[in-house]
């Protein structure tokens, strides 16, 4: 084995024990959490080791970046997730590698999403955004759409050829009032989910907690969870 991919078996293996632990005191079973790695700022050298390993869901959230190396990795058996702020002009090039939008937080978006996941023929799975800090204007500092949008979101994206809505996702809020609080934040999300599920019952992702949070979410009940710096160390700062 390679250095890097014998710390990337190590990491991965303590992030495994750190979801079955917090399955195993929340009740859960193990089955019921998927392991979303997030490869942002890491090579694609990086992305086919973790498939070598076992990983098979891996995240990204600028297009300038997953798009090479979503190409670079075609002929591995991975899904790939977009988790960031999306820009209707990027939409084209995402929805050619992206199995799973989980950062819908607009109509403008949805239309966008839906019209380039028919011209490609492909169905693209999308989780909404929800921005638990969302002040009046109604979204989120890191994108998202507050809670109270949730309904006309999902609908829209339900009615969307091309799409399909798969659930929610959140990001533990910095500011307002769940913030260092993450528990309580995945928890609020999980009750969105419920509201959500008595319209739309196969919509039951819900995507919650990183590196920092993951026990919190996995106690809330969330069933994705989206690791990065637990599995392949501290990115360099983003410019
Ligand atoms: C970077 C990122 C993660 C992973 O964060 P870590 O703290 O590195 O585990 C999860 N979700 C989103 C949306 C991200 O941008």
């Amino acid at each position: 084995m390679t250095d890097r991919r014998t710390e990337l078996a190590g990491n991965l293996a303590k992030v495994e024990e750190r979801i079955a632990a917090a399955c195993a005191a929340a009740g859960r079973k193990r089955e019921e959490v998927t392991l979303i790695v997030v490869t942002k700022t890491y090579p694609a050298d990086d992305v086919r080791l973790l498939s070598e390993l076992g990983v098979r869901q891996v995240a990204e959230n600028r297009d300038q970046d997953a798009a090479p190396k979503a190409a670079a990795c075609a002929d591995l058996p991975l899904s790939w997730h977009f988790v960031g702020q999306l820009q209707t002009n990027k939409v084209r090039s995402v929805v050619g590698y992206a199995d799973l939008v989980q950062s819908v937080d607009r109509s403008r978006l949805v239309d966008a999403l839906s019209k380039e996941a028919e011209r490609a023929g492909r169905e693209v799975g999308c989780l909404l955004q929800v921005a638990l800090d969302a002040g009046a204007s109604g979204r989120g500092e890191r994108g998202g759409v507050a809670p109270g949008g949730i309904e006309e979101l999902a609908d829209l994206v339900a009615n969307s050829p091309g799409l399909r809505l798969d659930g929610l996702m959140t990001v533990a809020p910095l500011t307002g009032e769940y913030a260092g609080r993450p528990r309580a934040a995945f928890e609020r999300l999980m009750d969105l989910s419920t509201d959500l599920r008595r319209a739309h019952p196969a919509a039951n992702m819900v995507s919650a907690g990183m590196s920092a949070d993951l026990e919190g979410a996995v106690a809330a009940g969330a069933t994705h969870v989206r690791v990065g710096t637990a599995v392949l160390g501290v990115r360099p700062r983003l410019g």
